[in-house]
């Protein structure tokens, strides 16, 4: 059986591993964290639970793509979703002015044209571009052979801004339909249009939390993946990957273990990988063009754990601005920041009353933590933890404002800053998501899945796209390089008969 090494435990690296073993490979998963996952990982303080990383799914009604995709990866038989509210999966507050975001395509045109009367003819519109992106593409749909990413629609190439406007007369119905950008850490005159249709269409079609956390879906992988003889191990930093004159041999480990490769496919941000290769077979202008790209933003975020019984479960995902534009909150002064935040219940349970713990997530740049850098998780000083419990406060207060009784409801509370995502994922500048999309760099400012040394592939969520479907599509299209892609939808289709 051909040996593939998968450098990295996340979505990409599981979902990976699992589909090449369903296709005849021998698959070791290489994870430098403790514990497996990357951003599906959770951690527990006093009881309470927190998500680091992944906190709603769409699609996921029966017949979706996620659904099915779940299903494929035998995930419906250890992951139970909860459905968001079908009628405000999202609420943007805009300056006070708050916005839901139904499910289904009616519903939301009805529910926007109820904010915004005078333009229900271009709500429509609207939606018909959003699903018409999603559908004409195999990222939407799971159905085509993996490939055709339909990177020549004008829409890959125009922003989220120049598109709106060109369709809406109304600056804040624009504003609002923005406002879920956290999602993806789009910046004005920069995001593709393409990347808001697809996670527009994604939660549009339905939203839903994932029961007891998102390490579920890491322990169902887990086991699918072991009991097909995959093998997982975590504590391994994959610290080189050697090469021949042609390909790659093996990679070694920090522990200086050596693992002999047919194949490598790296799930990590490409930046780290670089660092791993050391040989001519990558061109200087290869390394430079990758390393030019620049990464989302990065974020600070308060985990709070509520005092029992205060805190209403809230079914929705909560978008806030101090002012009328989601725009622009990765460029914030010490003194106006945050200008907005995400904040989220975590679902602990089935239909619970109440909230257990919740996060709230705001934008900032890692030169905030600059000083702290190179210093360990935990050792950073009390002078980083007076950072973090200055900034936990402002927030905390930022969403008491619109959330009255939360500030009174947190019990206790921990924090993570950019150094944390830098730590735990090894994202270029803590990065949320990765790579950034900009449209003004065209094709150079994509990652490819292939690279020069034939059998070092690429794929987890710098490679396509972030979060759920992105990462899943990526793997799909890195599989296919490996396994016929008509066997892999086989595949996915039997699995749903
Ligand atoms: C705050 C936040 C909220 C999010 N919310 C959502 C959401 O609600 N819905 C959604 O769909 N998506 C969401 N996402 C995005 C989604 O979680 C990610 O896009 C996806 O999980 C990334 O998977 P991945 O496998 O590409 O990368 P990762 O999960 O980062 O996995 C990469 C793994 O590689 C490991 N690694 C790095 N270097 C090495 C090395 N040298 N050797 C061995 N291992 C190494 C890392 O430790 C990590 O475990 C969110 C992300 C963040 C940060």
């Amino acid at each position: 059986m051909p040996k593939v090494v998968i450098i990295g435990s996340g979505l990409g690296g599981l979902s990976c591993g699992y589909i090449l073993l369903r296709n005849g490979y021998d698959v070791t998963i290489l994870e430098q964290g403790a514990q497996i996952g990357g951003c599906l990982q959770c951690f527990k303080r006093r009881g309470a639970k927190f998500e680091t990383g992944m906190h709603y799914i769409g699609s996921a009604a029966k017949g979706q793509t996620i659904d099915m995709m779940m299903r494929y990866l035998e995930l419906d038989r250890g992951v139970e979703l909860s459905a968001l509210d079908a009628s405000a999966y999202n609420t943007v507050n805009l300056a006070g002015s708050e916005f839901r975001f139904p499910n289904g395509r009616e519903a939301f045109v009805e529910q926007f044209s109820e904010y915004f009367p005078h333009e229900r003819d271009a709500l429509v519109r609207y939606m018909d571009i959003v699903d018409g992106i999603a559908s004409a593409s195999s990222l939407g749909s799971l159905m085509s052979d993996g490939r055709d990413i339909a990177v020549d629609s004008e829409y890959f190439t125009r922003t989220i801004d120049n598109v709106l406007d060109e369709i809406f007369s109304d600056d804040l119905l624009k504003s609002a339909l923005a406002g879920d950008i956290p999602l993806y850490a789009g910046e004005l005159g920069k995001t593709p249009f393409s990347q808001h249709a697809f996670i527009m269409n994604f939660y549009n079609k339905s939203a839903y939390r994932i029961v007891g956390g998102s390490d579920s879906i890491v322990r169902s992988l887990a086991q699918s993946i072991r009991e097909r003889g995959g093998e997982i191990l975590a504590g391994k930093r994959v610290k080189k990957i050697e090469c021949d004159d042609s390909r790659a041999t093996g990679v070694i480990t920090h522990d200086e273990c050596r693992y002999d490769a047919d194949y490598v496919i790296s799930t990590i941000h490409p930046n780290r990988l670089l660092e791993m290769l050391d040989t001519k077979l990558i061109r200087p202008a290869f390394r430079t063009r990758i390393t030019s790209i620049p990464q989302t933003t990065s974020g600070f975020v308060v985990y709070v754990k509520f005092k029992p019984h205060t805190m209403p479960y809230m079914n929705t995902n909560y978008f806030s601005y101090r002012d009328t534009t989601p725009w622009g909150c990765e460029s914030y002064t010490q003194q106006n920041w945050p200008k907005g935040f995400l904040y989220m219940h975590m679902c602990h349970e089935a239909n619970a009353e109440w909230a257990e713990s919740g996060v709230a997530i705001s934008y900032m740049n890692i030169e905030d933590v600059e000083a702290w850098r190179g210093t360990s998780i935990g050792r950073r000083g009390e002078d980083y933890e007076a950072f973090k419990q200055r900034h936990a406060e402002r927030l905390i207060a930022e969403v008491d404002k619109v959330c009255p009784g939360f500030g009174a409801s947190v019990e206790s509370y921990y924090t993570s800053t950019p150094l944390t995502y830098l730590d735990y994922t090894g994202t270029e500048r803590g990065s949320l998501y990765g790579v950034a999309k900009d449209i003004g760099l065209g094709a150079a400012g994509r990652v490819p899945y292939r690279t020069r040394i034939p059998n070092l592939l690429l794929a987890g969520q710098n490679v396509n796209s972030h979060g759920f479907l992105g990462v899943l599509v990526g793997s799909i299209v890195t599989c296919s390089e490996l396994v016929d892609p008509q066997n892999i939808y086989k595949q996915i289709k039997q699995a749903n008969i």
